[in-house]
């Protein structure tokens, strides 16, 4: 299917697990270089890539996340269940992982591309998939063994199976290593006691990275990240949150009573889950900060045609200055947005450069315009703007979760602060 598409191109293409990427006719040397978080052999996307890539993702989402199914999906509050297998056989699933357990190597830049148009499409949808793609299969694909991967990847990737990442306790939000889920070592593995909050995907997971202490009288340097699996007995998901918006990413409680965890299921090493959940953070707010970027895009979808259609005092009320002006400011707020979270995971890309203070600066400066913008589009909108027939207070309600979720603002600002101290830290008296 994609094969013919390809062909029909005027770009040389080589079909990669039914997506199809440009080829990369002429990498230069200045393209190759060794970075620990992409798969090995990773070259930089060109503009390009790029451009096709995002033209693929608009043509799915043309076809398969509708207004309709978006609208859907909020009412209902329930995801779309067939939606995992057609993100899979489009390729979407494994944009950052290894083409040998079916992932598309392509890297953060590409990764936030597709985030940006799944959230433009619907913000929810968005999220559930960056929790899937992001934070449980590229956790695997960072910290899994070669079996873990082989084991996992594959039926992630394809959308047969659900993925989750729980680290959030209801005591334990921004002091996130403060959780009090336990994992005690048992005979050939570990055994988990605690409840998880808010998990996004939680209800219908099928693999979790879940994070808990081996060794809690050592703090931070006493927890260990786990994959669990659905099926394991002890483990279930106690409820399904009701929440204001991003309705329809599945959010959850989930209970670990007893589980039994193998050993083979310990994710990186023991007592070293800080690192994994620290390194995990910085590229996980790297591409959930292209969630608001996709509702802005949204938003502007939305106020830019009904301003202009919208006729008051005998013109459009597009051709008002204090209208202009919003949708000025919506506008460059967006540009200026997508700027740095497309600089900061080109510099990952091609440089192996993760800096702290960009991921959470780039995730909480969109985050605050979308749900600015998303008012705006309101605003734009008068009556129409409050009335559920329209995609504006669903836009609202979306935008508001990347101010709190990955880290709130206020925490945000605190992982800036710091990275500075840090780099500054001679300068102390
Ligand atoms: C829809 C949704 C999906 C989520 N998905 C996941 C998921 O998939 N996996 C997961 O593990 N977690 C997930 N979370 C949890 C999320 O990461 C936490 O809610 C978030 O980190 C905030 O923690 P908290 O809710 O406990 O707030 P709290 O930590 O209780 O904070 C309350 C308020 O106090 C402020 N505050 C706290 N400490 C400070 C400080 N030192 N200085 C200044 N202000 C401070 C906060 O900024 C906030 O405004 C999700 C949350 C939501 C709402």
């Amino acid at each position: 299917m994609a094969t013919a598409k390809c062909l029909r191109s005027s770009v040389t293409y080589r079909p990669r697990f039914h997506l199809c990427i440009p080829l990369r006719a002429f990498p230069t040397s200045q393209h190759r270089h060794a970075s620990s978080k992409h798969p090995q052999g990773f070259e930089p996307p060109t503009t390009s890539d790029l451009f096709e890539l995002r033209e693929r993702v608009q043509e799915f989402t043309r076809r398969e996340i509708t207004p309709e199914v978006a609208s859907e999906t909020d009412k209902s509050n329930s995801f779309p269940s067939e939606m995992w297998a057609k993100l899979g056989s489009a390729g979407f699933l494994g944009m950052t992982a290894d083409e040998d357990v079916g992932g598309l190597a392509m890297g953060y830049q590409a990764h936030c591309i597709v985030m940006e148009e799944i959230s433009r499409a619907s913000g929810s949808i968005g999220l559930s998939y960056a929790a899937h793609s992001q934070l449980c299969v590229n956790q695997l694909q960072l910290n899994g063994t070669p079996g873990q991967k082989t084991k996992f990847l594959p039926n992630l990737i394809a959308g047969t199976q659900v993925g989750a990442l729980a680290m959030s306790e209801s005591g334990a939000g921004s002091d996130v290593v403060s959780m009090r889920t336990t994992a005690k070592e048992a005979d050939g593995g570990y055994v988990l006691n605690g409840t998880k909050m808010w998990i996004t995907n939680g209800p219908e997971a099928d693999v979790i990275v879940v994070y808990a202490k081996t060794e809690p009288e050592k703090g931070s340097k006493g927890i260990s990240a786990f994959i669990v699996e659905k099926h394991f007995k002890g483990f279930n998901c106690a409820r399904k949150l009701d929440k204001m918006g991003m309705r329809g990413s599945n959010t959850g409680e989930l209970v670990f009573d007893g589980v039994f965890v193998p050993k083979e299921n310990m994710l990186g090493e023991v007592n070293r889950g800080v690192k994994v959940l620290m390194e995990g953070l910085d590229l996980e707010r790297l591409v959930l900060s292209a969630g608001p970027l996709g509702i802005m895009q949204a938003a502007l979808d939305v106020a830019l045609p009904f301003t202009h259609q919208r006729t008051q005092f005998g013109s459009p009320v597009a051709h008002n200055q204090l209208v202009q002006g919003k949708l000025a400011d919506m506008y460059t707020k967006l540009q200026a947005s997508r700027s740095y979270t497309y600089e900061t995971a080109r510099k990952v890309d091609e440089g192996g450069d993760i800096r702290t203070q960009d991921c959470a600066g780039a995730i909480m400066y969109a985050a605050e315009r979308a749900t600015e913008c998303a008012l705006d589009c309101v605003q734009l909108l008068g009556g129409m703007g409050y009335v559920e027939e329209m995609p504006a207070s669903r836009l609202v309600r979306d935008a508001k979760l990347y101010e709190i979720g990955a880290g709130t603002t206020e925490v945000r600002k605190i992982v800036i602060g710091r990275a500075f101290n840090k780099e500054f830290s001679s300068y102390a008296p």
